[in-house]
């Protein structure tokens, strides 16, 4: 048994790795791409790719793939072998510096957004060198982004990687300004904290929803859900304990930063979360995190769910995204500074956040939207669905002196002026963990709490780094023509308090008068995908992503082309399962169950005609009853299912699912939890929910 400290690691190609393995002039080489985001010389990828084929094979690795993330959400990978065959039907192992850089996979299915007709089908992948490659049961995956011959990005991390340069970019301008020459590259951190359900396999394996859709659309709730909070951070049952040091062993080899990890709110529903790390990686690294939970769960006897709402009546799973910014000595720019002239820089780097945040309300709230997170944004346990910052009273009390130009806190007793003062640091204590807000300030980060669970987080990462570096570009672009600096920042951070607070609320974002204050402020309140997808391609939108070259319009175009197609099959595969559920176990179900009433009735009335039959009259006229009103909403839900299948507009398509299809379904699954209730355990198809959460022990 190696200690966690040999094993960490052990199956990524790292810059130990590197540095041991490759020659002196190409570890240089590869160092330079890594930094600069270079791409790397054939020559040297031969001599990189050559030595990683070696360090593969040692450690058991037979085939190896271009690892990419399309626009599906989840990674996809094609593996190839390998073998060469030889003169004499021997073969000999071998992998080239252009089988390392770039591939081909046949993409003809995967989501295009009609970007790439199928009858051209080939997309390529490109090698993204600065995240390791590492090995994934005997299969060498090499982290690479996914484009189209005409160079269109068909994946979710060519784009973060732009918005990334994006942000550096303007973020240095910004830099010089405050005198700090020897910065070279700015970076943005991630840290993800992942939530997750684990249930017991045979369970899963009941449920036709829990298969076909990652929830469940049918269940009445248990006697039990998360009313006694005895789940939050109480101590660990031992299946999912022994889940939880597998699972940590399996993603430390691969240089996963697995720290935290505790039993969540409901019952059933579990966290972990990583060290933070650099924003390309730490996607990377959440995309593995989720395959690999899936499939350590099943080695014991468990299905993971990562659905925003597996379970109706206890919370959703939710990621939360701990975002900063980081220059490449590790000076983290969100940190209120020790002198008065880092607190001005500090201060500028909120204002841009701020503001970006107020003026991409609309991206940031698309980049989390799904069929599933619909389920919980606004539905009073994860945060509502309008976009707001949460900054404690300790800051906001500093832009809000700022603001009036009053003196700052009675305490401090000192007149605030950016760029002479020095503001106090913000114990981590003091910034209030406000868990109603969509993006908080804690401390030294930011902590957009908006993704849904089974999300990508490149989108969210891709439109905040994007965002920001808009707000950088314009005080850049202000700041670098100012004849007096100190002022011009007083003004600009003066100027960006006043046009952009309606944006801070501190307060209680799950209630009512917040969503009236918020439509008084003008802010958006997009409840749905639908509702929120078109303002992708608003005009400013556009502007914002073409201008730092993140996002071409047609890119921009296909991606809410592919998200309206993704919401709709989504609903649509839903509702199907629930018509099938419905008709094929359920209503017959009820109708033995009833059976069984009308037999008792029958013989007690033949042989014990003194006997009461209410329990069974009352039971029979109800359940009957149900299953009329089940029956009913089948059927109007299988109409509602056609005209939407039906209708060619995306747009209107998405709609019919939101308006028709999903209030059908919520018809449907009334009438039949009110039957399982009343059915007798034995005679209902289906494990129950009391069943799911809490059968894993
Ligand atoms: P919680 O939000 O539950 O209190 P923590 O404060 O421990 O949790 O941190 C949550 C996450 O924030 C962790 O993944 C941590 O690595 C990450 N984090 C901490 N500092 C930064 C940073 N500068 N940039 C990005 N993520 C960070
Ligand atoms: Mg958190």
């Amino acid at each position: 048994m190696s200690t966690v400290s040999e094993s960490f690691g052990s199956k990524v190609f790292n810059d130990a790795v590197m540095k041991a393995r490759l020659p002196k002039d190409t570890y240089k080489a590869m160092q330079t791409a890594i930094r600069e985001g270079k791409r790397l010389d054939l020559s040297v990828a031969n001599v990189v790719a050559n030595a990683m084929k070696d360090w593969a094979i040692e450690k058991g690795a037979t085939h190896y793939t271009h690892w990419f993330q399309p626009l599906t959400g989840i990674t996809a990978e094609k593996h190839d072998s390998f073998i060469s065959p030889m003169p004499g039907g021997s073969i000999t192992m071998e992998f080239s510096g252009k089988e390392l850089v770039q591939g081909e996979p046949d993409a003809s299915s995967f989501p295009s957004g009609g970007l790439r007709a199928t009858f051209e089908a080939r997309g390529y992948t490109a090698w993204d060198p600065t995240s390791y490659a590492f090995i994934k049961e005997k299969v060498l995956c090499i982290p690479t982004a996914f484009c189209s011959y005409g160079g269109e990005a068909l994946d979710k991390k060519t784009p973060l990687l732009r918005a990334m340069q994006a942000i550096d970019r303007q973020a240095i301008r910004i830099l010089k300004l405050f005198g700090n020459d020897s910065v070279k590259h700015v970076t943005t951190t991630v840290g993800n904290e992942q939530e997750y359900f684990l249930v017991d396999k045979e369970d899963f394996d009941s449920r036709p929803d829990l298969l076909f859709t990652g929830r469940t659309l049918f269940g009445a709730r248990a006697p039990k859900g998360q009313e006694l909070e005895d789940h939050y951070f109480g101590s660990i049952k031992p299946r999912v304990q022994a889940f939880m040091e597998d699972l940590n062993d399996e993603l430390w080899e691969l240089g996963v930063l697995a720290k935290t990890e505790h039993n969540e709110v409901a019952p059933a529903q579990h966290e972990l979360a990583p060290i933070f790390s650099t924003t390309n990686i730490a996607a990377d690294h959440n995309q593995l995190t989720m395959e690999i939970m899936q499939r350590v769960a099943k080695k014991h006897g468990l299905v993971c769910l990562l659905h925003e709402k597996p379970f109706e009546g206890v919370n959703g799973s939710g990621k939360h995204n701990n975002w900063s910014i980081s220059t490449d000595s590790g000076v983290n720019l969100l940190e209120p500074g020790e002198t008065p002239f880092e607190n001005a820089q500090f201060l500028l780097f909120l204002c841009a956040v701020i503001q970006a945040v107020d003026d991409y309300q609309d991206l940031l709230r698309i980049s989390v939207a799904s069929a599933g997170n619909d389920h919980r944004l606004g539905a009073n346990e994860a945060p509502p669905a309008i976009v707001s910052i949460f900054l404690g009273d300790e800051l906001s009390g500093i832009l809000e002196a700022i603001d009036s130009g009053s003196a700052y806190g009675a305490k401090e007793k000192m007149q605030m002026k950016v760029g002479v003062h020095v503001i106090p640091h913000f114990p981590k204590d003091t910034t209030d963990r406000n868990r109603t807000s969509p993006f908080a300030f804690t401390g030294n980060k930011f902590e957009l709490r908006m993704l849904g669970s089974s999300q990508s987080v490149s989108d969210a990462n891709t439109m905040l780094n994007t965002a920001v570096a808009e707000s950088l570009r314009k005080y850049a672009d202000v700041l670098e023509s100012a004849s007096d600096l100190t002022t011009a920042i007083h003004d600009l951070i003066l100027k960006t308090v006043k046009e952009h607070k309606r944006i801070i609320f501190n307060g209680n974002g799950y209630d009512d008068a917040w969503v009236k204050e918020a439509e008084k402020r003008g802010l958006l309140n997009l409840k749905s995908t639908p509702d929120c997808l078109p303002y992708l391609v608003a005009p400013k939108n556009i502007e914002l992503l073409t201008s730092h070259k993140v996002l071409s319009e047609t890119e921009i175009r296909a991606r809410l082309e592919i998200a309206l197609e993704s919401y709709k099959k989504i609903i649509c595969i839903e509702a199907m399962t629930m018509i099938d559920m419905t008709r094929k176990d359920i209503l017959p179900a009820s109708a033995g169950f009833q059976k069984k009433l009308a037999d008792t009735i029958a013989v007690k009335r033949t042989y014990a005609s003194a006997a009461d039959c209410t329990y069974e009259n009352e039971t029979l006229v109800t359940a009957a009853a149900l299953t009329k009103a089940a029956y009913e909403s089948l059927k109007a839900l299988e109409d509602a299912l056609a005209e939407a299948k039906a209708e060619e507009d995306v747009h209107k398509a998405a709609e019919l699912c939101k308006e028709k299809v999903l209030e059908q379904m919520s018809e449907l699954r009334a009438s039949v939890d009110a039957l399982e209730i009343l059915t007798s355990t034995g005679d209902w198809p289906y494990p129950s929910y009391g069943d799911m959460l809490f059968n894993v022990r």
